[in-house]
C-alpha cells in the first residue's frame, strides 16, 4: 500500500486527536493493523534505530525546528511494544510545542511511556501523556475500535483480546482501549499471582478500592475459574461492595465480573457496573438455559 500523506498535510494541527484524525482523513484506507513505520517514514522519519542508551525505552534525535527525525528503539522490544513506541516517538516528531527533553531530542523512560495524565501540570510530564495518546489512538483508530465495541449488545472481556490481535497491540493498550471506549461501564485490572498490579476504569466507574500489591477478593472468579484454561470465565454477578466502597444506606450496584488466566501468574478480570435505572439487566434475559450455555461456551 502506498501513502500519500505529507508531513505539510499535519500543520496547524497539534493536539494528539486533531494530528490522528487529519491522518485518519488524509488516508481513509489505512489498513489495519496500522503500517506505523511506514506512516512514520512518509511523515519525514529518516530511520527507525537501535537505541543503545541504557535506562529508556524509545528516543527522537530531532533538532527543535524538527528539521529531520531519527526514531530510536530499545534493543530486545517485543513487536507490539516496538509498534506503541514508533507512534509514542512520531507523536514527539510531529507536535510542534513538544520541547526537546534531551540536547539531541527527547529520551522516553518507562514513567514517561506509562504516563496518560493529559490533565498533568507539568509541561515535561504532560509532553508524554499526550504522545501516549498519540500512539494510541493511531494504532487502535477509535472508528473501527468503536466498530468491536459496539457490536454486541453487552460487553464481554473477549473483545478487549479481539482489540490486542486485530490491532497488533498490546493487551495493556488493548486493555486501555477497551475500558475508554466501551459503551459500558466497565474497568480491567491486571493481577500477578492473586494480587493487583494495574487497573484501568472508565470514567465514571466507581472507586475501586484495591491497591497495588493488594490480594484480589477471595469471592473472585479468579479462583474458581481453572488456571489451566486460557479461555475467559463466563460472565457473572459478583458481590460490589468486595471491589468498590458502598456507603452506608445508599443502593450497591449490580456488578458482573468475568476473569482470564494468562501465562506466568498474570490474569485480568472484567468488572461492570450497572445503573440503577437497569437493574433488572440480565445479559442473557432472553435465551434459553440452552442457548444460554451455547453462548457461555462460545465466548470461552
Ligand atoms: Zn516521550
Amino acid at each position: 500500500m502506498t501513502l500519500s500523506i505529507s508531513r505539510m498535510d499535519l500543520d496547524g494541527n497539534c493536539s494528539p486527536i486533531a494530528l490522528v484524525t487529519k491522518i485518519l482523513k488524509l488516508e481513509p484506507n489505512l489498513k489495519i493493523p496500522i503500517p506505523i513505520e511506514e506512516l512514520a517514514y512518509k511523515l519525514d522519519i529518516n530511520s527507525i534505530q537501535e537505541l543503545t542508551t541504557a535506562g529508556y525505552e524509545g528516543g527522537l534525535v530531532t533538532d527543535e525546528a524538527r528539521s529531520s527525525g531519527d526514531i530510536l528503539i530499545k534493543k530486545g522490544m517485543y513487536h507490539q511494544r516496538r509498534r506503541f513506541t514508533i507512534g509514542h516517538e512520531l507523536a514527539h516528531f510531529l507536535i510542534s510545542y513538544h520541547k526537546p527533553s534531551a540536547p539531541n531530542g527527547f529520551l522516553c523512560d518507562k514513567t514517561a511511556m506509562n504516563n496518560w495524565d493529559l490533565k498533568e501540570q507539568i509541561k515535561a510530564r504532560k509532553m508524554e501523556a499526550q504522545a501516549n495518546q498519540f500512539a494510541s489512538l493511531i494504532l487502535i483508530p477509535p472508528p473501527q475500535l468503536r466498530k468491536i465495541l459496539n457490536r454486541d449488545r453487552f460487553t464481554y472481556l473477549d473483545r478487549m483480546f479481539e482489540i490486542h490481535e486485530f490491532f497488533d497491540v498490546s493487551k495493556e493498550a488493548a486493555a486501555r482501549s477497551f475500558v475508554e471506549y466501551n459503551p459500558e461501564c466497565v474497568s480491567i485490572l491486571i493481577c500477578k499471582d492473586g494480587k493487583l498490579l494495574r487497573k484501568y476504569s472508565k470514567r465514571d466507574f466507581p472507586w475501586i478500592k484495591l491497591n497495588k500489591g493488594q490480594a484480589i477478593p477471595d469471592i473472585s472468579a479468579l479462583y474458581t475459574h481453572p488456571v489451566t484454561t486460557d479461555k475467559t470465565s463466563s460472565l457473572q454477578e459478583t458481590m460490589a461492595k468486595e471491589w468498590i466502597d458502598v456507603k452506608f444506606g445508599s443502593r450497591t450496584p449490580k456488578m458482573y465480573e468475568q476473569v482470564v488466566h494468562q501465562n506466568y501468574g498474570y490474569s485480568m478480570i472484567m468488572l461492570k457496573t450497572i445503573a440503577f435505572a437497569d437493574m433488572d439487566y440480565d445479559p442473557e434475559e432472553n435465551l434459553t438455559s440452552k442457548q444460554r450455555l451455547a453462548k457461555r461456551a462460545q465466548n470461552r
